[in-house]
């Protein structure tokens, strides 16, 4: 799934491969950007801000993509055979050297660069860029004192970044229970501070670990584990719908409270 580390790794990646390339071809799969053509532009960056990702180029023009649960971004050369089925694929941008595939996108628009912040400026600080701000995610959480902190903790204008798996694990290192009112959790700020930590540590990209332990099987403490054992107190682990996406959350019954 695609959250905030995620999302800054590959932008890294397809920094390092295409700033200051120039596009040798462009193919937008998308109805209303399809005659879009990007050819001939150089690349300037590639950034991540929260969720988002912006390939801007000059000429103020930027490919905004979102990844949504599974979507991604994958280079390849020149040749070289593409995985998963041609039909999820929505954007391919070429320079001489390598072929940048967006597939399965949740989104995919080109948009002015100068009016990035038209779509974007909802978003909280970014939990993984150079705006992080402690104190005003903070003040953005507390805000609504009714809210359940796990529907606070995912809401990308609270702070742009975090998803399902870490709002599930914060939680739990926290031993909240992601449903209760955010009023009536003791220390938000450093609720927040560990959800940036652990997503610092995981910035990298590759499989997700916030226990410590990398082996495969034991990366997370309750994401996913429904009806196994608490890694510490070995009571079963349960899962329940939160939020107007009604995504599935986790958490032990015995260590969150
Ligand atoms: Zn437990």
């Amino acid at each position: 799934m695609a959250e905030g580390d995620t999302v800054h790794a590959t932008a890294e990646r397809l920094h390092e491969a295409l700033a200051g390339r120039v596009l040798t071809r462009s193919d937008v799969r998308v109805p209303r950007f399809a005659t879009t053509d990007l050819a001939g532009r150089v690349v300037r960056d590639v950034a991540a801000r929260g969720k988002h990702l912006l390939l801007r180029t000059d000429g103020d023009v930027s490919v905004h993509s979102h990844l949504g649960m599974d979507g991604s971004w994958r280079l390849y050369r020149h040749g070289e055979r593409w995985r998963g089925p041609s039909f999820e694929v929505r954007c391919v941008l070429e320079t001489e050297e390598r072929v940048a595939v967006g597939h399965r996108l949740r989104r995919l628009e080109i948009v002015r660069t100068s009016a990035e912040d038209l779509i974007l400026g909802h978003l909280g600080p970014d939990v993984l860029g150079p705006d992080w701000d402690l104190a005003e995610a903070t003040k953005r959480l507390v805000a609504d004192p009714l809210r359940a902190i796990g529907e606070a903790l995912v809401d990308q204008s609270v702070m742009a970044g975090p998803g399902n798996v870490y709002r599930s694990e914060t939680c739990f290192l926290a031993g909240v229970d992601p449903r209760t009112q955010v009023g009536d959790v003791p220390d938000a700020a450093s609720l927040v501070d560990s959800m940036k930590r652990l997503m610092e540590r995981n910035r990298g990209g590759g499989r997700r670990v916030t226990t410590g332990d990398p082996r495969r099987g034991h990366e997370l403490w309750v994401y996913g584990r429904a009806g196994r054992p608490c890694r510490r107190c070995g009571t079963p682990i349960r899962s329940f719908l939160q939020g107007a996406d009604r995504r599935i959350v986790y958490a032990c019954p015995t260590c969150q409270t």
